[in-house]
């Protein structure tokens, strides 16, 4: 049977599960074009123009019969059994306190080619497998799919409060993968909402970017404003941001789903030690060369320089200690106008707290 084969190989590959829908558009398209309304994509307008695509998988692969959801997960050991341990990991409670903090999913080689890689795999498989006319296209991540909403009809997770998808076997700490094809597949069985009364995420959110249960105002969260945003990070949340550098885990380290979460069989081969707590002095430091050589093959690439460096004077500012004063003062003389007045607030940051 060709459903239990393609499981049987994506297992194989390492992925943790792996469930099937079909091409419908998924029922939360219209909470989808909701938020857009709302404008709680910020400055993300790729949203919007991918828009049709993303609430109708037909408008992607014109002759698409089925959809294969595969996850892979990334806890490290630390982050199995309870989420608990890890509080204030990002404040600097229990670390030194000139390190930055990385978001637990970016800690590895970049996820976009380990799974790019065992996606390409899967795909060739199920087509070799199906016969001549089968095609699959797959995407991590960057396709314009509801991968989300797609993945609770496929019965492999359900979307929490938080708005990640919650795995009940797994938690929450797994990336999520989709080959579209039109080879017919029969569908699983879908996931319903696990939250309950919980609501742990949004009384754990530092900013209430969760603004109400399933809905995130990603101009208000710390992973959108550090990752995706390219402007000035809003004064209101610079102080918020503590020493987190790329990320922020807090709803999902909370969630108590975390308890089934299991050590990542894949990704351990691939992780980054460097990126546990980078030294953010020696971060501000980083020539153009150095950050290519060091990050280009990390999610942290995407930053680019300049954004790493933006970053990197927050969470200075926000550790406040007067010795980094004349490495700020260099980084403002040299460095580009975001970067330069980033370092001039952290600078003001450390000498208020001087003077108090
Ligand atoms: S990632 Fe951080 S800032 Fe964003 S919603 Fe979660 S807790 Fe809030
Ligand atoms: S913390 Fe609670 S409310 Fe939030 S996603 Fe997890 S179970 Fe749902």
């Amino acid at each position: 049977m060709l459903e239990r084969g393609i499981r049987e190989k994506a297992r194989g590959l390492g992925f943790s599960a792996c469930r099937y829908t079909h091409a419908e558009p998924p029922g939360a398209a219209a909470h989808f074009r909701d938020w857009l309304r709302r404008g709680y994509q910020g400055g993300m307008s790729y949203l919007e123009r991918t828009a049709p695509k993303r609430c109708d998988p037909r408008l992607v692969l014109d002759s698409v019969q089925s959809l294969v959801l595969v996850s892979l997960d990334y806890a490290a050991p630390e982050r199995t059994g309870a989420g608990l341990r890890l509080e204030g990991e990002h404040s600097g409670a229990g670390r030194p306190s000139w390190t930055g903090y990385v978001a637990a999913y970016a800690r590895y080689r970049d996820y976009h080619q380990i799974m790019g890689e065992k996606l390409q795999a899967l795909a060739d498989f199920l087509c070799v497998q199906a016969g001549p006319k089968i095609r699959a296209l797959w995407y991590v991540d960057t396709g314009p799919l509801l991968e989300r909403d797609l993945a609770q009809r496929a019965g492999l997770g359900f979307a929490g409060k938080h708005t990640n998808l919650i795995r009940p076997d797994a938690g929450n700490y797994f990336f999520l993968g989709a080959i579209l094809t039109n080879a017919r597949l029969t569908p699983d069985v879908p996931e319903r909402s696990r939250c309950g009364r919980c609501e742990r995420c949004l009384a754990a959110c530092p900013t209430g970017a969760i603004r109400a249960p399933y809905v995130l105002d990603a101009r208000r969260c710390l992973s959108y404003l550090t990752i995706e945003w390219k402007g000035a990070i809003p004064e209101e949340y610079r102080t918020c941001l503590g020493t987190r550098i790329f990320g922020c885990d807090d709803c999902l380290t909370v969630c108590p789903w975390n308890r089934f979460a299991r050590e990542s069989q894949v990704l351990g081969e691939q992780a980054r030690s460097d990126l546990r707590a980078p030294d953010l002095v020696d971060l501000l430091r980083l020539g153009e060369g150095d950050f290519r050589v060091r990050f280009g093959h990390t999610p942290l690439a995407r930053l680019k320089r300049w954004g790493l460096l933006r970053n990197v004077c927050v969470a200075l500012g926000n550790v406040a200690d007067e010795r980094v004063l004349p490495l700020l003062a260099e980084t403002m003389r040299g460095a580009e106008p975001l970067v330069a007045e980033h370092a001039r607030w952290a600078i003001r940051q450390i000498e208020s707290r001087r003077s108090r």
